[in-house]
């Protein structure tokens, strides 16, 4: 056993026993492999290393009601990393191997998956990478994919309370006909400055606009924005955000909590209008917002007047959380247990 302090984990990287891997070469996909070791052993010319050409995902594994172990939606995962490895010419890992592998990741860690009623999940990254040798700007023939687990608590340390967040208009994640719809590692390092710009002001996360024109909101540091008014749930249609399966799965759920839902552009005057706003991923769930500060040109907007979250966000929250825990029944064929 071992003596995590479940309920008050962090979102950190925390060491389990096993990963896996596997290697595309000469064209063709190899065995999986079970490594203890948290190394790899890259040639130094590894595409990935000089010129990004890597991408990952992020979803968790829950520990349910009954004792299960219940995945979230990992097929919407790999239908996202295989956009992600085309959209940078990277060989996309097949259904199979990517099946295979979360799952016999979860299983092999199962001592690290949190208790049920600890509000913490098994955090699951896989990750694939250029890792043939390069030394020109182009996509090379050799990849590995890696899929390791880490046991996680909430991303924001408020939980689930109002987070402050700030519009950074002096730099941008990704560009339009950018990379900024696929989870490549290149648009994580471009969102650094945004991320530590916003710290330094106090703000938990920053706000991004769209690149072009400064007019509409793209999305929030690695989770997507959703604002709510008239009983209808808003989120941004725009191509450099980066397609959140918590946002789809919200916009797919909420029509039965009585929501309406629209996905267009959101220009941030509408900031004002909204009766609560927030942010959703896998890592932060659903982070409500109680401030939004424009940090260049002043304006501050206020949401939670009493440091809550809004009823709307709070209700959508508990019906996902009651879904990833088999709380409630999954009408939607969410989640997969594997036992
Ligand atoms: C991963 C990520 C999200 C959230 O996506 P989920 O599938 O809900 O975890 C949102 N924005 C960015 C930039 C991301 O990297």
């Amino acid at each position: 056993m071992n003596n995590i302090d479940w309920s008050n984990l962090p979102f950190d990287y925390y060491k389990t026993d096993y990963n896996i891997r596997c290697h595309f070469r000469e064209g063709k996909w190899g065995e999986l492999e079970v490594s203890s070791s948290e190394y790899l052993n890259l040639h130094m010319a590894a595409t990935a290393l000089h010129y990004g050409q890597e991408a990952f995902e992020g979803m968790k594994a829950f520990r349910g009601k009954n004792g299960d172990i219940r995945i979230f939606r990992w097929e919407e995962n790999f239908k996202r990393m295989e956009r992600s490895a085309r959209g940078i010419f990277m060989e996309p890992v097949p259904k199979e191997i990517f099946r295979e592998a979360i799952f016999k990741a979860v299983k092999l860690n199962e001592r690290w998956l949190p208790p049920y009623g600890t509000g913490a999940a098994l955090y699951i990254r896989p990750l694939l990478i250029g890792s043939g040798a390069e030394i020109g700007v182009k996509p090379t023939d050799e990849y590995l994919f890696v899929v390791f687990v880490t046991p996680v608590g909430p991303y924001f340390k408020e939980g689930f309370n109002p987070i402050k967040i700030a519009i950074v208009r002096d730099s941008d994640r990704t560009a339009p006909l950018g990379t900024g719809m696929f989870k490549v590692g290149g648009n994580y390092a471009a969102s650094l400055p945004g991320i530590k710009k916003s710290k330094s002001e106090g703000y938990t996360q920053p706000l991004y606009l769209d690149a072009k024109e400064k007019k509409y909101i793209d999305e929030i540091g690695a989770a997507n924005f959703f604002g709510i008014k008239n009983n209808t749930y808003i989120t941004p249609d725009s191509s450099s955000v980066l397609p959140s399966i918590t946002n789809k799965s919200i916009m797919e759920m909420v029509p039965d909590l009585g929501l309406k839902v629209e996905k267009r552009p959101v220009p941030v005057e509408e900031l004002d209008s909204f009766e609560e706003v927030g942010a959703c991923g896998t890592a932060a769930i659903i982070a409500p917002i109680g401030e939004i500060k424009d940090l260049n040109e002043g304006h501050t907007y206020t949401y939670s007047k009493d440091g809550k979250p809004g009823p709307v966000s709070t209700k959508i929250y508990k019906k996902l959380l009651a879904i990833q825990y088999g709380e409630e029944e999954d009408t939607y064929g969410w989640v997969e247990s594997l036992e």
